[in-house]
C-alpha cells in the first residue's frame, strides 16, 4: 500500500527526515517509537501530504502505487478522502467544539461518498457501534465536551474510518487517555486493523504501547530508521545502541520483576541544526567511537527482516 523510498525532508539546510524507507502492506501493523522531537510525527505528516509549507520533500512516496511525492494538493486531499487516515493525541483539539459529534462524522459520509443524511446517519451509527462506543443513538447528538477522553478518540477513530481508508495513522493515540482506557484503544485499533484488513501505523513514545499493539517496529532518531524488524524480536533483542537505551528508560514490559532504579538515555535529542553529520545518535551514545559523529553508518542486515545503521553492526542490509 506504501512504499517510501529515500524520504528525505528539509526545513533549509535542516534535514528533520533523512532517507527514510519504509514498506506498509494492506492489513499489516507497524510501530514507529522514538523520543519527542526524532521525527516520528513528521514521517505520519509526510505519509499523509500534511507536511507544513515550507518543508522541502524528496525521495519517492508510493501510495497503492501512484507516486505521491511531487503530488499536488488537490491529489493529496482525494487520497486523505479516500484512502489514508490520521488520528491524534488530542481528540478534544480535533473535533469542532461547536458541532455534534454526529455531524462531524456524517459530513465526510455525504461529501466524499455522496450518502443523504438518513444513510449518513445509519453509517455514522455503525461506525459508533463498530468503535465500541456505548448509547451510540445518543452519542450522535452529544457535543465534544459531553463525552469522556475515551469516547471522544473513539470519535475520531469513526470519523478516520468513515471513508474506509486503506492505511489508519495513528500520532499518539493513547497519550492523552488514562492507562486503562489507553489500553482499550490500543486493542481496538488492532481488531480494527484485522477486521477491516487495514494496514495501520502505530506511532508512540510508549513501548508498551507498541508491543501490544504493532507485529512489526521501527525505532527513529534524529529523523533516521535506526532499527527495524518483528516488534517481538526487537524488543526481546535490540540491536542498536539507541533502542537498548531507550528499552533499558522504560518500565519492564511485563510484569514480575520491578528494576530498582531506570537507566536513563543521557542528554536530550538535539535541535534540528544540532544534529551531528555522521550518527546523528553520536553525543549521547554509550558506546560511541571516534569516527561516529562524522561518518555515518549504513543501515545493515543484522538478521532476516531485521537491519540497523549503528558502525558496531556489519553486513549490508
Ligand atoms: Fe553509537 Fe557510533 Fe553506533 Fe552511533 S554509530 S549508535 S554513536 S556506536
Amino acid at each position: 500500500m506504501i512504499e517510501a523510498k529515500e524520504i528525505t525532508v528539509r526545513f533549509g539546510a535542516a534535514a528533520a527526515l533523512r532517507d527514510v524507507s519504509l514498506d506498509l502492506a494492506p492489513g499489516r501493523r507497524l510501530g514507529v517509537v522514538g523520543e519527542s522531537g526524532c521525527g516520528k510525527s513528521m514521517l505520519g505528516l509526510a505519509l499523509m501530504g500534511m507536511l507544513p509549507d515550507a518543508a522541502r520533500l524528496s525521495g519517492s512516496l508510493s501510495v497503492d502505487g501512484k507516486e505521491m511525492a511531487m503530488a499536488s494538493d488537490r491529489d493529496w486531499r482525494a487520497l486523505r478522502a479516500r484512502r489514508v487516515a490520521m488520528i491524534f493525541q488530542e481528540p478534544l483539539a480535533a473535533l469542532n467544539p461547536l458541532r455534534r459529534v454526529g455531524e462531524t462524522v456524517m459530513e465526510p459520509l455525504r461529501r466524499h461518498l455522496g450518502l443523504d443524511r438518513d444513510a449518513a446517519r445509519a453509517r455514522a451509527l455503525d461506525l459508533f457501534e463498530e468503535t465500541g462506543i456505548q448509547d451510540p443513538a445518543a452519542k450522535l447528538r452529544q457535543y465534544p465536551h459531553e463525552l469522556s477522553g475515551g469516547q471522544r478518540q473513539r470519535v475520531l477513530i469513526a470519523l478516520a474510518l468513515a471513508c474506509d481508508p486503506g492505511l489508519l495513522i495513528a500520532d499518539e493515540p493513547t497519550t492523552a487517555l488514562d492507562a486503562h482506557v489507553g489500553l482499550r484503544i490500543t486493542d481496538l485499533l488492532v481488531r480494527l486493523a484485522r477486521d477491516r484488513g487495514m494496514a495501520l501505523m502505530f506511532i508512540s513514545h510508549d513501548l508498551a504501547a507498541v508491543a501490544r499493539t504493532a507485529e512489526d517496529l521501527v525505532v527513529m532518531y534524529g529523523g533516521e530508521i535506526v532499527e527495524r524488524g518483528a516488534t517481538a524480536e526487537v524488543l526481546a533483542d535490540p540491536q542498536h545502541p539507541y533502542t537498548q537505551g531507550l528499552l533499558a528508560a522504560r518500565p519492564p514490559l511485563a510484569a514480575g520483576h520491578l528494576r530498582e532504579r531506570l537507566a536513563v538515555i543521557p542528554g536530550t535529542v538535539p535541535g534540528l541544526m544540532h544534529l551531528p553529520e555522521g550518527c546523528r545518535f553520536s553525543g549521547r551514545c554509550a558506546v560511541e567511537m571516534a569516527h561516529c559523529a562524522t561518518v555515518r553508518p549504513l543501515e545493515r542486515a543484522t538478521g532476516p527482516f531485521r537491519s540497523a545503521a549503528c558502525h558496531l553492526i556489519g553486513g549490508e542490509r
